[in-house]
C-alpha cells in the first residue's frame, strides 16, 4: 500500500550528510552521523514511540513500538544504519522521476551522467514507478536511508493502527555500518530483542541470510638494501619476496574471476621498496572450514618462504572479520521462514542468493542476536548511480507489517 509520509521523510533524510569515515579513530566515526541520528530521534519522539534513547556505547538510537496484544509474543527487532558510503555526500539533491517509462535514460541533474537501462537493465523492471536518484555529483544515500525511513514509517503506521495486533517491536538506528565497525559496539542487552532483521537490502524479494566468512591479513616484509653495484649475495629485495608471495596464491581465486559461492584472496594494498614492503589482503569464503583452509594456506606459504630465505623476513598478522550468518541461522530456521512467509503473503518472488560480502547481521548474529537482512529497495549502492524506487519502499514497509502481524498470529519460540 501507499504510505504518504514515506517519500517526504526519505527526501528529508537523504539531504542530511551522514557519511562515515574509515580513517577516523573515534566512535562513531563522524559527528554528522550523530547529528542525523538526533533528527531521527526527534521524529521518533514526535511520533510518540516508547523508550526513545541514544545508547552511548552502541552509538545507536533505540526506540520501541509497544505491543498491541496481551498474547506472549517474542520481542522482534529491526535495524537500519544511519551512515552513508564512502562517496561525496555533500549537498545531496534528490531527483524524482515519476511514472518512469522503463526505457529512457534518466539524466542525473544537469551532469553528464545518466541512469541508462542499457547499462543498468534492472531499470526496465520499474516501468510506471517512481525513481528517486541523486543529481550526478553525489550518491543518494538510500543505503540505508531507505531502511531508516521505512522503519520510522512502520512506527507511524502501527501507532495509528492499534487494531493491528503485534508484540513489542524494538528499533535501532546504528552508525558506521559502511566502515564495518558499528555492529561490534552494539548493545544487544539494551536492545532486548529475541531476534532481529536489518533492513538494508536490494530489490523487493531479496532475502539475505548467507554471507561470506571473512578474514584479513597484513604482511610486513623486511629486505636488505645495498647499492646494486655490490648487491651480489647481499641484497634481499622485499619487493621480490612480495611478488613471490603473491605468485604462491591460486591465480584464479581473485574477486574478478569468481562469483556465486566461490571464495577468493584479494590483494587490497601494496607498497614498498627494496628495503621494506607492506601488503594487505582480505580472504573470503562461504564455508567456515574453507576460510580456515585458506588461512592455513597463508601461514604455510609464509613459513615456506621464510624457510627458503633462511630467516623470518616476512611477518604475518591475520584476524577474522566476520562469519557466515547462515551457520548460526540454520539453527533458527523459523526466523528466515517468518520473512519468507511475509514475502509470499505479498506475492513477492523470493531471491536468497548469498551476499558476497557481510552485513551488520553477520556480526550481530554471532553476538547472540540472530539477524537476517530484508530488502529496502536500494539499487546501485555506493556511488552516483544510486537510486531507489518508491514502490519498492512501500513494499518494504508492507513486509515489516506482515512480519510483525504473522509473529503475533503464530508466535515462534
Ligand atoms: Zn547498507
Amino acid at each position: 500500500m501507499e504510505y504518504p509520509t514515506l517519500l517526504p521523510r526519505f527526501l528529508k533524510y537523504v539531504k542530511i550528510n551522514s557519511r562515515s569515515d574509515e580513517h577516523a579513530t573515534c566512535f562513531p566515526s563522524t559527528q554528522r552521523e550523530v547529528d542525523f541520528q538526533k533528527v531521527v530521534m526527534q521524529d521518533l519522539v514526535d511520533l510518540g514511540l516508547s523508550d526513545v534513547h541514544y545508547n552511548q556505547q552502541a552509538g545507536a538510537v533505540i526506540a520501541e513500538i509497544p505491543a498491541t496484544t496481551t498474547t506472549i509474543v517474542p520481542v522482534i527487532g529491526f535495524l537500519a544504519h544511519c551512515d552513508t558510503a564512502d562517496f561525496n555526500s555533500e549537498n545531496i539533491r534528490p531527483q524524482i522521476t515519476k511514472n518512469y517509462d522503463g526505457q529512457s535514460k534518466i539524466q542525473l541533474g544537469d551532469s553528464d551522467f545518466y541512469l541508462d537501462p542499457a547499462i543498468f537493465p534492472h531499470l526496465h523492471d520499474y516501468q510506471g514507478q517512481t525513481i528517486i536518484s541523486a543529481s550526478g555529483d553525489t550518491l543518494l544515500g538510500g543505503d540505508d536511508k531507505c531502511g531508516v525511513s521505512e522503519l520510522v514509517t512502520l512506527a507511524e503506521y502501527l501507532l495509528a493502527h492499534p487494531e493491528i495486533k503485534h508484540g513489542r517491536i524494538r528499533l535501532a538506528f546504528t552508525p558506521d555500518e559502511e566502515i564495518g565497525t558499528g555492529a561490534s559496539h552494539f548493545d544487544v542487552a539494551d536492545f532486548g530483542a529475541a531476534f532481529a532483521f536489518t533492513v538494508d537490502g536490494e530489490k523487493p524479494g531479496k532475502l539475505d541470510w548467507g554471507t561470506f566468512s571473512a578474514a584479513q591479513f597484513e604482511l610486513s616484509i623486511q629486505g636488505v638494501d645495498v647499492h646494486p653495484a655490490v648487491a651480489k649475495g647481499q641484497m634481499v629485495s622485499a619487493l621480490k619476496i612480495a611478488r613471490d608471495f603473491q605468485n604462491s596464491l591460486p591465480a584464479k581465486e581473485v574477486p574478478e574471476q569468481t562469483s556465486g559461492k566461490e571464495g577468493f584472496f584479494h590483494l587490497c594494498h601494496l607498497s614498498g621498496t627494496v628495503d621494506h614492503a607492506q601488503l594487505e589482503y582480505i580472504i573470503r569464503d562461504f564455508e567456515r572450514d574453507g576460510l580456515e583452509t585458506r588461512k592455513q594456506m597463508i601461514r604455510d606459504i609464509v613459513d615456506r618462504l621464510n624457510a627458503t630465505l633462511g630467516t623470518s623476513r616476512i611477518s604475518l598478522k591475520m584476524h577474522d572479520q566476520y562469519y557466515n550468518m547462515a551457520d548460526e541461522l540454520k539453527q533458527h530456521p523459523e526466523i528466515v521462514d517468518l520473512a519468507r512467509a511475509a514475502y509470499r503473503d505479498l506475492g513477492l518472488k523470493i531471491n536468497e542468493d548469498p551476499v558476497r560480502g557481510g552485513t551488520d547481521g553477520s556480526q550481530l548474529t554471532y553476538m547472540g542476536l540472530p539477524c537476517p537482512n530484508l530488502f529496502a529497495g536500494e539499487e546501485n549502492m555506493h556511488g552516483r548511480y544510486e537510486y531507489t524506487v518508491l514502490e519498492s519502499m512501500y513494499l518494504a514497509v508492507d513486509v515489516l507489517v506482515r512480519i510483525v502481524s504473522r509473529l503475533a498470529e503464530a508466535p515462534i519460540k
